[in-house]
């Protein structure tokens, strides 16, 4: 049987867990104990910088905000000198609360309301993106001094979330793009895209960086003076390193000299900020029925929670046990592998959180689950 040693960074959030535990009355009637609580880990933030730091070193990262706008997280990454990538006013405002300056900014969604255009642009946010023609004419008509991105297509199929679908101009649009931009006199200034979020193949951004390539050279040639290309985001733990090295490598091979370079990392940075902690509310087990369905547990937060990002990523979530000292016979539980489906609190059969998980021991009501990794979303 595996047992779960903690490393000690993790001894260190087990710790603010059991203290977090402790505030909780004995009674197993505390209504307290039915939110779910995430414990933070400021620590992991400011190692996820370091690797961002040595594996690119020349292109800076501008926090997708919309992944996790946790206060304590974005001044943080602010403090390290991360900019921020907003995809709403809302997400500018809170920035901008924070003292941050608008030049810090890139409001990064290529389709926004006239509203936040004219808000963005009065409080002196300086970069935005576009990919269509339309977008050209709200942005001439209301913020013609906003300097702008072409945001151009790029798909790695196998990402977790294509992207590609909803956003980002073919090269022979952005062609077309360009000309009309031109025409508009507004002020083109380089190039993004987004491979799409948990991408793990290299060759998208090598398509990527060549597309843009492209794209930068056709509006040199029309006089626009081409500085920034903006990489994106759908950087993953699992494979940063090697997905960063072919992207430098892209670059160096399509650009002799290079441009500004700039990122929009989410995830990458706030997947694991939180550890989240969940009560098993109540328990189905499956007798009689047949042996082959798993028993089931349901939990106090699902999938129209903090579980969203399964929505779109169709992720597997495993949890492991915190154990309480509540549960009254520790004696009785049986310590062999059990199988479990786990299940959010909402009427919907769809707010399954997993659908088979193997837990090294059997789960109680009562009991507390651990998820990590819960720190980055998609919305
Ligand atoms: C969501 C998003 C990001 C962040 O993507 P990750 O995959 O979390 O790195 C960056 N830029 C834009 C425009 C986005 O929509």
């Amino acid at each position: 049987m595996k047992h779960y040693t903690p490393s000690i960074d993790e001894k260190v959030i087990d710790d603010a867990i059991q203290a977090r535990l402790q505030l909780f009355s004995k009674t197993p009637y505390d209504r307290e104990k039915d939110v779910p609580f995430f414990v933070a880990d400021m620590k992991k933030i400011v190692q996820q910088h370091q690797r961002w730091r040595s594996a690119l070193p020349n292109i800076h990262p501008f926090y997708a905000v919309k992944c996790n706008p946790d206060p304590k997280l974005l001044q943080l990454l602010a403090d390290m000198d991360v900019n921020f990538d907003c995809a709403s006013l809302a997400e500018i405002e809170q920035v901008l609360e924070m003292g941050v300056d608008p030049s810090r900014i890139i409001f990064a969604h290529p389709c926004k309301a006239r509203s936040a255009l004219l808000i963005a642009a009065q409080r002196e946010v300086q970069l935005t993106t576009f990919d269509n023609s339309d977008e050209l004419d709200k942005i001439h008509e209301i913020s013609p001094e906003l300097e702008l991105l072409l945001r151009i297509y790029a798909q790695d199929h196998t990402a977790k979330v294509a992207l590609g679908e909803k956003f980002g101009a073919l090269v022979e649009i952005a062609r077309t793009l360009l000309k009309k931009a031109r025409r508009l006199k507004l002020k083109v200034v380089g190039v993004c895209f987004h491979i799409g979020s948990g991408a793990s193949n290299p060759n998208a951004f090598v398509t990527a960086v060549q597309h843009a390539k492209c794209v930068f050279d056709y509006g040199k040639s029309l006089g626009f003076d081409m500085q920034i290309l903006d990489v994106g985001g759908g950087f993953e733990d699992n494979n940063f390193e090697p997905m960063a090295h072919a992207l430098r490598k892209a670059i160096a091979r399509e650009f002799t000299s290079p441009p500004k370079l700039i990122a929009e990392p989410g995830r990458f940075y706030a997947s694991g900020f939180y550890t989240m902690v969940c009560q098993v509310v109540a328990r189905r087990i499956q007798k009689g029925i047949t042996t082959k369905l798993p028993d089931m547990l349901y939990l106090n937060d699902g999938l129209y929670g903090s579980f969203s990002m399964k929505w779109s990523e169709g992720k597997t979530f495993v949890p492991t046990l915190i154990q309480s000292s509540e549960i009254s016979a520790p004696a009785r539980r049986d310590w062999k592998p059990h199988r479990y489906s786990i299940w959010g609190p909402t009427c919907d059969s769809m707010d399954c959180i997993s659908k088979e998980v193997v837990m090294d021991q059997e789960i109680m009501i009562g009991d507390w689950l651990r998820f990590r990794d819960m720190g980055g979303k998609l919305t």
